[in-house]
């Protein structure tokens, strides 16, 4: 398990969860005209904030290629059999 991608996808994780609990809280009944407001720009922050993470998260995964280890081995399988026909 690659700790960078662990670290930024609990970034992300986390952000994603307050840009989700900011839009729900923009739907709930009864809100004040100036919390709506408020509310919103929160909204607004906590979007940029899990984007930012996401970017950041995606641009490791391009970088690093940490995904590739871990699908299923064919990685090593390729060797292998390079090594079987030198
Ligand atoms: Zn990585």
């Amino acid at each position: 398990m690659c700790t960078v991608r662990h670290h930024l996808s609990d970034g992300f994780a986390i952000s994603a969860r307050r840009y989700s609990e900011a839009a729900a809280s923009l739907g709930r009944p009864g809100i004040l005209q100036q919390d709506f407001i408020r509310q919103l720009g929160e909204l607004e922050e906590a979007m940029r904030h899990s984007e930012a993470a996401f970017r950041a998260l995606r641009k490791h995964i391009n970088e690093h290629q940490c995904s590739a280890g871990y699908s299923n081995g064919r990685e090593g399988r390729v060797q292998m059999n390079s090594t079987r026909a030198v």
